[in-house]
């Protein structure tokens, strides 16, 4: 049996399709490329229950991802992450079965762990030897530290306004870091002239078809762990988009193979009120964005003013009957404090963000008592620290414990 059931790229809008052993970018119509497999041949080969002594990484799915080798797998563990009840959160918001997917203890804190395992393996096995990407930090620094691993070199752009941890976690791998004042938008066109310069490997956001394929795995993985019974509703922090891309990718590729039915879960695009293009076209219906200009949001990895693969997005929100949800700065970060409070998990603001969608939902009524309701907590509070403020007594010694009311 085949190691990866890997067929052929194929372009989402004028279905031109590639060949996936060699270099691919985007499409010449300018699209991202997705990964085809060969499903109707798997689903003879497969079930279930084989995955069952893997071991608890996202590699476990290696039929469903591009690596064809598994020399060229390039991992840090990252995967299987734990899917956890939210009960006392849950009571407070009147959803008796709320659930959380917690990418924060994925290596290097946040989700984007896995579009890096895969998509550097892919990047050694197709032959690069550098690459390059603009970051909001969290991809730059997962990245960094997965090229690192590699053996590859990497040069990474970011705004000197990304989590200063980021850029910590970029040098301290020994990969080419560069800081730009303005957007990831100016850190994306100083990599596009690198890449055209000196032909390195472009690692942005959905322009190598392969990042997509390691954030698919959130999808495989729920699945897995509720037992291949879906959820209704996945709540989703969206910038790129990528996360939401994939775990609707996941859902159809586990339709196909008869592993789950649908309907399928609704998709739920979460953005910040400061940057929210995907809520606004999807408040217009229509089927892509506009540039949001001037953003700005303590979420700094929603932060993105357009995304090349919004369309995807909004088809994944439109086809599942899902809808898109705007919240603001403080009202996400004082979520971010009840979900510590009551469940005892530190989320990153972009989580905390999907967990107020989810709150406002139920309130709206969109979302009923009874559904089953998952939230993705994209990452680890942990790299956020200056999120919250921190206001306590600072006792001499000797003095006595100061208690709280
Ligand atoms: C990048 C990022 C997001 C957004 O992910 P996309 O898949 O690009 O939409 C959300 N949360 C965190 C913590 C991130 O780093
Ligand atoms: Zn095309």
């Amino acid at each position: 049996m085949a190691f990866s059931y890997l067929s052929h790229l194929i372009c989402p809008k004028c279905n031109l399709s590639y060949p996936a052993n060699k270099i691919q970018q985007l499409c010449t119509c300018g699209s991202p490329l997705l990964v085809e497999y060969d499903l109707e041949r798997l689903k003879l080969k497969l079930k279930p229950g084989d995955l069952i002594r893997r071991p608890p990484t996202l590699w476990r799915y290696q039929e469903l991802l591009p690596v064809t080798s598994p020399e060229n797998i390039v991992t840090l563990g990252e995967g299987m992450t734990p899917l956890l009840p939210m009960s006392r959160l849950g009571k407070e918001m009147g959803l008796s079965r709320l659930w959380m997917k917690d990418e924060g203890v994925i290596p290097t804190g946040s989700f984007k762990a896995r579009g890096a395992a895969v998509g550097v393996s892919k990047a050694k096995e197709l032959g690069v030897s550098e690459l390059a990407m603009p970051t909001n930090g969290n991809a730059g620094a997962a990245w960094s530290l997965y090229a690192a691993r590699a053996g590859l070199r990497s040069s990474i752009v970011m705004p000197v306004a990304a989590p200063a941890i980021t850029r910590a976690e970029c040098a301290v791998s020994g990969g080419n870091l560069n800081l730009v004042n303005g957007l990831i938008s100016d850190a994306g066109k100083i990599v596009a002239q690198a890449v055209a310069e000196s032909g390195l490997y472009d690692a942005s956001t959905l322009k190598e078809p392969y990042r997509i394929e390691g954030k698919k795995t959130m999808g495989l993985e729920i699945a897995e762990q509720m037992d291949w019974k879906l959820p209704d509703v996945i709540l989703y922090p969206t910038g790129g988009g990528v996360g939401l891309i994939g775990i609707y990718k996941a859902l159809q590729e586990l339709v196909t193979l008869g592993w789950v039915q649908e309907p399928l879960p609704r998709l739920v695009a979460v953005q910040a009120a400061g940057c929210a293009p995907i809520v606004k076209a999807w408040q217009e219906g229509k089927r892509e964005s506009e540039f949001w200009p001037d953003s700005v949001t303590a979420a700094f990895g929603i932060n993105v003013p357009k995304a090349l693969g919004d369309f995807l997005v909004l088809d994944a929100v439109y086809n599942t009957q899902g809808c898109a949800i705007a919240i603001e700065d403080a009202e996400l970060l004082e979520e971010q404090l009840t979900v510590a409070r009551l469940e005892g998990a530190f989320v990153c603001p972009e989580g905390a963000a999907a967990f107020a969608a989810a709150r406002r939902l139920r309130e709206a009524g969109w979302i009923h008592e009874g559904e089953t309701v998952v939230v993705l907590n994209t990452g680890s509070g942990i790299k956020y620290p200056e999120t919250v403020q921190v206001e306590v007594p600072v006792l001499e010694p000797g003095e006595r414990l100061v208690r709280r009311k």
